[in-house]
């Protein structure tokens, strides 16, 4: 039988990661972690426990007593914050506000990529995210960094938020997007950054369903080389 693979998908804010990967995942019968969403859940437990967000010891407190899981549920992975589901609260302009602030302390990135590694370890996973290709999976078997145009990310953002029913301007959403990227990039521990083996994929003038052919076809030609 066909060894099934890891495939890491990282980039930059509103790049399509999460739209390709979960397409992905089915057209390849594998599972689709998203681990931004534990970073989403773990500030969500923050700002619910009232805690100063440049507080590095509380925040590590509180990320380390709340249990973040991911679980899959009729084939779509949920987020959980202890036994709650709350995939559907950590999309919010709140959140993005001050996420990046929570991902960049060492100790928060360990417990969570701890997680991330045991979902990865029987293969057959799409995992998407900043730094899976570096640092979560280095030896996964297809590395894809994607990226797009500013412009094109923050009207893609502006669509989803619309059907969250948050309206803002793409200016705000713009200036949302470059701020949280740089933040991501510039930090010390596993930044925004392309993996030196990663296939670099400009989705600006593609359509979500030739991103996943595209990705696709790198993923069947690695399954057939090593059969
Ligand atoms: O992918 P998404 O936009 O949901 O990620 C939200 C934030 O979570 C990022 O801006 C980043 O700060 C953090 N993140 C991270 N490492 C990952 C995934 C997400 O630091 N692997």
């Amino acid at each position: 039988m066909q060894k099934k693979i890891r495939i890491a998908i990282d980039g930059p804010a509103a790049s399509g990661k999460s739209t390709t990967a979960r397409l992905l995942s089915k057209k390849l019968g594998y599972l689709y972690i998203d681990t931004g969403a534990m970073y989403r859940a773990a500030t969500l437990a923050v700002l619910r426990a009232g805690i100063d967000v440049n507080d590095e010891q509380a925040v590590e407190r509180c990320v380390r007593e709340n249990k973040i899981t991911l679980r899959i549920k009729n084939g779509e992975q949920r987020t959980y914050l202890n036994d709650e589901d709350v995939s559907d609260l950590i999309r919010t302009p709140e959140i993005n506000n001050v996420i990046s602030i929570i991902s960049s302390y060492p100790k928060v990135r360990q417990i969570l990529i701890e997680q991330q590694r045991a979902l990865a370890k029987e293969g057959g996973i799409v995992m998407d995210g900043r730094d899976i290709g570096t640092v979560v999976l280095p030896d996964a078997e297809l590395k894809v960094f994607l990226v797009a145009g500013l412009e094109e990310r923050a009207r893609r953002r502006q669509k989803d938020l619309e059907k969250q029913g948050i309206h803002l301007s793409l200016e705000e959403i713009k200036e949302e997007i470059a701020r949280r990227d740089k933040l991501d990039s510039e930090r010390d521990m596993s930044p925004l950054r392309k993996a030196p083996d990663a296939r670099e994929l400009d989705t600006t003038n593609l359509t979500v369903e030739q991103q996943v052919e595209i990705i696709y076809n790198w993923a069947q030609e690695i399954l057939k080389a090593r059969e």
